[in-house]
Formats: C-alpha cells, sequence, structure tokens
C-alpha cells in the first residue's frame, strides 16, 4: 500500500490513499464523515475551533485524561473546568455532569462545549453525557484518542458526540506513526474541518481567505501506513482483551489488586491494561510495584496524574476529583501491547507476584 502510495506520485498532502482512509475510517467508526489529521491534539484544536471556542469560554472536561483533551482549548484562551471520574467507568461521571450543568444554567454561565475523554481503551457513556449535555445545547466533543476499536451502547467510542476525535500516534492500538481523525454525523462541520486544516483557502486560483486556518491535513505517506494496519483492528482489540483476561486470571485473586471494571454498556479495547494496587491488602505501594518491574527491565506506568492536581492548571475550577485523585495514586498501567507474548506476560506476573507480602 506505501509503495503504491509512492508510485503513484502522490506523497502529500492529498491523494486517494487519503481520501481512501477516511472512507475506511468512516466505516469502521459508524459515523458518515471524517478527515485524517496530523494527529489527535490536532482533530481536538480542530474540534474546538468548529464548536466556537475562544477567550473567557469555559470548556469542560473530565479530570482523569490526558493533557491533550484540554491544551488547544486552553491555548486558545478558555478556562477548563475539571470534573471528577465515575468510578464504575473510571471516564466523566454522567451524573456529576448533569448536576453541574443545571447549576452553572442558574450561574447564566454554560461551557461552551464538554469534552469527555475515553480512557486506557474505556470509552464514555455517551448516552448519558449527550442526554446531559442535549438538556442545555451543550455541543459534545469526543476525546477517543485512545479508543479506537471500543464499543458503548452497540456503537463505536465516541458515538453521539458531535465531534469524535482520534489518534494515530505511535503508541495506540492502530497507528500510522502518526496522525489522528476528526469524525461527525455532521457533514457541515467536517467540511469546515478540511477547509480549516489545509489553510482555510476558498476557491480561486490566487488563495483567497475569509479566515485563518492549520496545516493540519494528514500526509498520504501516513495515511497508507494507517490503512495498511486498519484491517487488523479486531485482531488487536482481542490481542489486548486477552492479555488484560490473562491478567486478570493470574491476579485478580491476590488481595489488594484489582482491575478496571467494565460496564454493561462498555465494551472496552484494553489498550492498555489497568490495575488498582492496595498498598494495605497488597503490602507495597503502586511505586514500588512499578519499580520492582522496572529493576527487571519492564516499563509500566502510574495513572495519568489527574489534571485538577497538575500546576499548569493551578486557577482551573475542579469539581470533586477525589475518584480521580485515587485512581493515580493506586493505578499502574501494565505492559499490554497486541504483540506481547505469553512468555513476556508470565515473567510480568511472575515479580508481580512476588511483591504480595513482601
Ligand atoms: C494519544 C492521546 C491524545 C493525543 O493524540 P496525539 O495523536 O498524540 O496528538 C489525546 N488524548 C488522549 C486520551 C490520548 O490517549
Amino acid at each position: 500500500m506505501l509503495r503504491l502510495s509512492l508510485e503513484s506520485g502522490w506523497l502529500a498532502p492529498a491523494g486517494p490513499g487519503l481520501t481512501a482512509f477516511e472512507e475506511e475510517l468512516t466505516a469502521v467508526m459508524r459515523l458518515p464523515h471524517a478527515l485524517a489529521t496530523a494527529s489527535g491534539t490536532a482533530a481536538l484544536h480542530m474540534g474546538f475551533r468548529l464548536l466556537g471556542v475562544g477567550l473567557g469560554d469555559e470548556v469542560w472536561a473530565p479530570s482523569l485524561t490526558f493533557v491533550a483533551t484540554v491544551a488547544p482549548a486552553v491555548q486558545m484562551g478558555a478556562t477548563p473546568r475539571f470534573l471528577d471520574a465515575d468510578p464504575a467507568s473510571w471516564t466523566l461521571d454522567p451524573h456529576l455532569l448533569r448536576e453541574e450543568l443545571a447549576a452553572a444554567a442558574r450561574r447564566g454561565r454554560l461551557p461552551r462545549c464538554v469534552v469527555p475523554a475515553d480512557l486506557y481503551g474505556q470509552p464514555t457513556d455517551m448516552a448519558a453525557i449527550r442526554a446531559a449535555c442535549e438538556n442545555w445545547g451543550v455541543p459534545v466533543l469526543s476525546d477517543s484518542a485512545c479508543a479506537l476499536g471500543a464499543m458503548q451502547h452497540g456503537m463505536p467510542a465516541g458515538h453521539g458526540a458531535n465531534l469524535v476525535a482520534l489518534s494515530f500516534n505511535g503508541n495506540k492500538i492502530i497507528t500510522a506513526g502518526g496522525g489522528g481523525a476528526l469524525l461527525s454525523e455532521d457533514a457541515s462541520l467536517i467540511a469546515r474541518a478540511r477547509s480549516l486544516a489545509t489553510q482555510a483557502k476558498e476557491p480561486g486560483a490566487h488563495y483567497q481567505h475569509e479566515t485563518t486556518g492549520f496545516n493540519y491535513a494528514m500526509s498520504s505517506l501516513l495515511a497508507a501506513v494507517g490503512r495498511a494496519q486498519l484491517p487488523s483492528l479486531a485482531e488487536r482489540v482481542a490481542a489486548r482483551r486477552a492479555i488484560f483476561a490473562r491478567y486478570v486470571t493470574a491476579l485478580g485473586q491476590i488481595p489488594g489488586l484489582s482491575f478496571m471494571p467494565e460496564p454493561g454498556w462498555a465494551s472496552s479495547s484494553r489498550w492498555l491494561t489497568v490495575m488498582q494496587v492496595d498498598p494495605r491488602d497488597f503490602g507495597v505501594d503502586r511505586e514500588a510495584l512499578r519499580r520492582a518491574l522496572a529493576e527487571q527491565g519492564i516499563e509500566s506506568r502510574p495513572v495519568w496524574k489527574p489534571l485538577h492536581l497538575q500546576p499548569a492548571f493551578r486557577e482551573a475550577p475542579a469539581i470533586g476529583g477525589a475518584v480521580a485523585a485515587g485512581l493515580f495514586e493506586r493505578g499502574l498501567c501494565l505492559p499490554s501491547g497486541s504483540g506481547m507474548g505469553a512468555a513476556e506476560q508470565l515473567r510480568v506476573i511472575g515479580i508481580i507476584r512476588a511483591m504480595h507480602r513482601r
């Protein structure tokens, strides 16, 4: 596929491979319109632009997410407001969102948009989030960057939001080496994104501009890489879920260890297996376990530090945050690559078992 793209002479920025990748994405995501972008962060940035985010606006997000969920909005002059996670899913708590939107409406200061984020392959309950937002006419931009292949209410992650952002960064389940996508039910939103992503050129050989845009389109070279990987999505999700299941079987009975839940409405892609370590029952804490793995050359990582605890967002309002903080304190992301072999995984499991009650 890569060779074809090179031979046809279409290197960048557009080309038939890029259009085909976008079409294949609409099929996978069951959304009719897609724009492939230079990164997931670029897709989010354009999403905020399409929703009119600007100086003085509030943008609401879960506290427990990667910084890119809100970084572009902050750079556009918006103030983030961080809401706590739902203990049943670890993603944005829809009940809390509903209450806070009602309170914001009473204050006369609704957010410009809500940006829920899927977490390590765990989808957000978009039906509940959408129901809460629709009431007030607040649009939803779903950061589904790490959840390609996850399902919620029988539909792909992000489905039900006004806009959905994906990432094909090197560490994601499907990668193009880099890149992202923005998808929607709304043809006009994606048409506008397509224009903004290519410097907002109006028709005319002389480059007419009614506004300024970005250079955010995906290169067709990267689209060829993404296209080559996309057909293996189901296989990769199955591999990640099998890795998760093996961890649970081997470690789930050990006191003090527990795993990311999967609510009835969700099917996580298990992009990463995330475990909770309760030091009182397990014997050592998350950090001691992480260091023990690192000493054996195995990389594991704490759960993302919640954004309401980050110095960069010291001034930002936060609603709750204890659930997110607890998940950070005890949460460990275990090696979960689709290509991880059974022997490698047994080694990781062996080290964790040996740390119990040490
Ligand atoms: C990877 C990721 C992003 C950023 O995507 P890039 O393609 O790296 O810009 C944003 N949000 C979440 C939740 C992610 O996992």
